[in-house]
């Protein structure tokens, strides 16, 4: 993809862009998410500062509707309160152990 990608629906040059978030946008699928935060048990928030809304607030609905929280990031940060539990390091190693514990568990 590049700025002179004509869009194939209207024509115009430069319009396109990647189906992603960047920072300060609203995520895609908000709907969905908040369905889906209501009825996990287990909500796992992987390397993020949990600073940043409306991501931040995700826990919260979660542990409002019941589930276990999980944070697994590089280091502790200020909103780790919010969670049930944390684990800290490099994701390669505390996103790995962390899954080998809920198989380990099943
Ligand atoms: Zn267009």
């Amino acid at each position: 993809m590049s700025r002179e990608d004509i869009c194939d629906a209207c024509q115009l040059v430069g319009t396109l862009r990647p189906n992603i978030v960047w920072f300060g946008e609203m995520p895609f699928e908000m709907e969905r998410i908040e369905a889906a935060l209501q009825r996990c048990d287990l909500f796992v928030s992987i390397g993020t500062s949990g600073a940043v809304y409306p991501a931040a607030g995700f826990v919260s609905v979660a542990n409002a509707c019941g589930a276990e929280s999980v944070s697994l990031n590089l280091e502790q940060s200020d909103h780790d309160g919010a969670f049930d539990r944390g684990e800290y390091g490099p994701a390669t190693e505390v996103v790995t152990e962390f899954v080998e514990e809920l198989l380990a568990a099943k």
